[in-house]
């Protein structure tokens, strides 16, 4: 059906573009109904891909022909609408399209309708997000031009944590620093800490606006952030998200003269880019080739010493920014695990509460070892501190933000969906 502007938009793509990938997922928002999932590899390079999985669990796999992101979406606009795998009868039935943006700058504390401006607001952004913000704006114009005339809605990875106030959000630097270039801390994955904060409101029964909570998103990438009533007031990455915890291949937390210390010795800023960006965390420090924890992991359990080391430091850091959270909350509800290895990692989880008992916080093994990856306490019925275990969902967050944006509702943080 054409859209009507009376009428809220039921079918909503959400599209997430990278500089080779295109991820999609459609809604039926009437009951927040995922009908069909995948993602276009490699595109514009050698044997580009696509991944479809429909509601029903029917999968496919195959090789495409794209050069661009305009190819990809006109691919998944063909599966959508297949007589065979399709979920929708016709394309006009795509009301709204929500996109994934990484970077927000100042400018947008809110997801917001895209327009000409916006598209240069972002375009603005780039040098803050350079590997990311270009082809998320690729990704909106292909749009653009495969589906005239649907509103197309842009949700920031950064706009949740606009909340954070200076004490946050500034570096200790000279103040014009801030003002002429924009340093500042911004924080990335908002879009999943606010999914989590809300739904474990929801799972625990309580009004958002009743708890503060201690999201840790803990996947390639991973962040940490205080939410106090709804609202980030801090979170571990910063002006870029290299900053914070010990992640997949980047190195999170480093003195900043380390940078300076190896150009002294003669190392050229793209390939200390490289080391900090792709080199580091968890594949840097294990040296077993592998950034996935799942592999980290057992080499330790083989006694493979730096592997041990990682996992460590992993935890280490982890255990750190919960403590400096839970004291800048002054003292907090719940921490919530979410991301691939908060949510199905009871290894990882157990590490990590066993050094919160001083804060209240006490594991409970034998609920903790059987969850993975649904919403759970998997601390003690004692814990004054609650450990939640919180499946992320950051697409089903941006059809609710497109959703939103499109009724014209208030930003709101406090909302429970239902
Ligand atoms: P991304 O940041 O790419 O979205 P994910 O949230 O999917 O990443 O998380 C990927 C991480 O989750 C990988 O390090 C993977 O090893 C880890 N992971 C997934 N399942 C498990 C598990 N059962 N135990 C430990 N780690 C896991």
């Amino acid at each position: 059906m054409p859209r009507n502007d009376t009428v809220p938009p039921v079918n909503i793509l959400v599209v997430n573009a990278g500089s080779s990938s295109l991820k999609f997922m459609m809604f039926c928002m009437t009951k927040e109904q995922m009908l069909a999932k995948g993602i276009v590899e490699r595109i514009g390079l050698k044997e580009p891909n696509l991944v479809y999985q429909r509601f029903d669990g029917q999968e496919l796999r195959e090789q495409v022909d794209v050069h661009n992101h305009d190819d990809a979406l006109k691919v998944v606009c063909e599966k959508l609408v297949d007589r065979k795998y399709g979920v929708l009868d016709r394309l006009t039935e795509v009301e709204a399209i929500g996109h994934r943006v990484v970077h927000g700058g100042e400018k947008f504390h809110d997801s917001t309708l895209i327009t000409d401006e916006v598209k240069q607001s972002i375009s603005d952004c780039a040098s803050l997000a350079p590997l990311h913000n270009p082809p998320n704006l690729g990704g909106i114009e292909a749009c653009e031009r495969v589906f005239p005339g649907v509103p197309n809605i842009a949700v920031f990875d950064t706009a949740f944590h606009h909340s954070m106030p200076p004490a946050s959000y500034l570096y200790a630097i000279p103040y014009e620093y801030y003002e002429k270039y924009g340093v500042r801390k911004y924080g990335f994955h908002g879009t999943s800490h606010k999914f989590v904060a809300q739904a474990t409101a929801k799972f625990l029964g309580k009004p958002l606006s009743d708890l503060k909570l201690i999201t840790c998103h803990l996947g390639n990438g991973a962040s940490i952030a205080a939410v106090e009533r709804g609202k980030s007031i801090d979170t571990s990455m910063g002006m870029t998200p290299l900053n914070g915890l010990v992640m997949g291949t980047r190195c999170g937390d480093i003195d900043p003269a380390v940078v300076l210390y190896l150009v002294r010795q003669g190392m050229k800023a793209d390939d200390i880019d490289k080391l900090l960006n792709k080199k580091s965390g968890l594949l840097g420090v294990a040296g077993i080739g592998s950034s996935d924890m799942r592999d980290i992991i057992t080499a330790a359990e083989h006694g493979n010493d730096q592997a041990k080391r990682a996992l460590w430091m992993f935890v280490h850091r982890l255990v750190s920014y919960i403590g400096s959270y839970h004291t800048i909350l002054g003292g907090a509800n719940a921490v919530v695990f979410t991301g691939g290895i908060g949510e199905n990692s009871a290894y990882i989880r157990a590490r990590v509460i066993a050094k919160l008992a001083c804060i209240g916080c006490y594991l409970d093994d034998a609920v903790n070892h059987e969850v993975v990856a649904r919403p759970a306490i998997v601390s003690t019925k004692e814990s004054t501190l609650l450990a939640v275990v919180m499946p992320t969902n950051e697409e089903l967050m941006i059809a609710r933000e497109t959703l939103r944006v499109l009724k014209g509702s208030p930003k709101a943080t406090d909302t429970i969906y239902e």
